[in-house]
């Protein structure tokens, strides 16, 4: 096992409240030493001056499209992705074909991320069998895998069945375990194809109103007090479930809430050229969502930026608008939009931003060898530099898609070295293929 020292870099973790210059000692897997001046004998040297050194990434949200769409991602793709992204853990959403809604594909997809060794794959299971909204899927099962299942989701789909809902929520107190909600009330959103507006009206397309999100994170937050369960608000697109979230916090219910890199970058006049790569769900939204979201962000309220990194094939995504599937690549980008949308504009600053893209969101897994620097835990690490300029080419991304609306976007802050249990993934920014050890 090689032994790494990082020099001189500005190491934040907010894990442990840490925010000062110094280096890293990364040895046997693990944090060895944080401190002035250390002397790694034998450890290659990495100069970090300039950099930030934090703990790595935790994506809550990846559609990784293996088993089913190998063409679109396969788990090599979308680790080598967020490899790159800076993430040492991801979370894969069930939505596969099959579903992942036994043991045995969330045990082959967890497995066969452990194989190759980029990053963390977890495994979100299905709340009901084939998504389909009906039948319990096999959440027992699951969560004693040996992929240990902390989350379940219908994500694509919000659960409809207000009763199905409170039962599946009572079942899932048994395990601790935490019920993801994609809110969106399928009557109130049916043909939708953006934000429903005065910008939906003038390109004449047809909207999905804010209430349809809102609506169903009412329903489960009323739920989640009802049965104690753990609730989690995938991509909070309003400044309506924002607030939600809010006042469920202050009255003490067990509620996390995500958020995506598009839903604080972009705004429904994103749709203006009718792009299918601006083509998302839950919609891109209007200026008062958007701020109301990065305000969530900033003040804590909501808990994590998490992806919802959607690979499409092109021949899939280049056709008309209403045609096109919706949803958006994000494991490569979202750190540098992250630090140009929110902490370059002022909104908050880095120390916040690790939190909402390691900390917490580890936290909300249960992964106890991610988001935290703390000496002797796992070396989960990415160094960054805070400053350096670059625009996305949608042709160099590690991810076997191409769907990015963010091609050609010039963005501040980039990856420079990301290590999953002490190995680098990446060095120079560049994704190692096979892992050095
Ligand atoms: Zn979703």
């Amino acid at each position: 096992m090689s032994e790494w020292l990082l020099k001189g870099g500005r190491v934040i973790d907010p894990a442990t409240e840490r925010d000062e210059i110094a280096d890293v000692h990364i040895a046997d897997g693990v944090i060895a030493a944080i401190g002035k001046s250390l002397q790694g004998v034998g450890a290659e040297l990495i100069d970090a001056q300039g950099a930030v050194i934090a703990p790595g990434f935790v994506d809550l949200h990846t559609h990784l499209r293996e088993p089913g769409r190998e063409d679109e991602e396969t788990i090599a793709s979308a680790s080598a992705a967020a490899a790159a992204g800076g993430y040492t853990a991801i979370c894969a959403m069930p939505n596969t074909d099959p579903v992942c809604d036994t043991s045995s594909v969330a045990e082959k997809v967890w497995a066969l991320g452990r194989e190759l060794g980029l990053v963390d794959v977890r495994v979100a299971g299905a709340l009901s069998r084939g998504l389909e909204g009906a039948v319990m899927a096999d959440i027992g099962e699951m969560a004693r895998s040996a992929a240990r299942v902390t989350m379940f989701t219908d994500d694509g789909h919000g659960v409809q069945d207000s009763l199905f809902a409170r039962r599946t929520m009572e079942y899932l107190v048994a395990f601790d375990a935490i019920y993801a909600e994609h809110c969106e009330d399928a009557a109130l959103a049916a043909g939708g194809q953006m934000n429903e507006g005065d910008r939906s009206a003038a390109l004449g397309l047809r909207g999905i109103p804010a209430e349809a999100e809102e609506l169903m994170a009412a329903r489960d937050i009323a739920l989640a007090k009802l049965t104690g369960c753990r609730l989690h608000l995938l991509h909070i697109s309003t400044a309506g479930t924002v607030e939600l979230v809010r006042r469920a916090r202050a009255e003490g219910a067990r509620i996390t809430g995500e958020a995506t890199p598009h839903h604080f970058t972009l705004t429904d006049a994103a749709l203006e050229t009718y792009d299918p790569l601006m083509k998302v769900n839950p919609p891109l939204r209007s200026d008062d969502d958007v701020a109301a979201v990065i305000r969530g962000l900033a003040d804590g309220t909501i808990d994590a930026i998490a992806t919802d990194h959607a690979p499409h094939a092109v021949e899939e995504k280049d056709q008309e608008f209403g045609y096109a599937p919706p949803g958006m690549l994000g494991l490569e980008t979202a750190m540098a939009l992250g630090i140009t949308e929110l902490v370059a504009a002022g909104h908050l600053d880095l120390p916040v931003l690790i939190e909402l893209m390691s900390t917490r969101p580890a936290r909300i897994l249960g992964l106890d060898a991610q988001g935290s620097l703390e000496v002797g835990s796992a070396a989960n690490v990415v160094v960054f530099d805070p400053v350096a300029r670059w625009t996305v080419d949608a042709s160099s991304l590690q991810s076997k898609s191409r769907n990015t609306p963010f091609h050609g976007r010039e963005v501040t802050g980039r990856v420079m070295h990301t290590f999953f249990e002490g190995r680098p993934t990446v060095l120079d920014s560049k994704v190692l293929s096979e892992a050095t050890t």
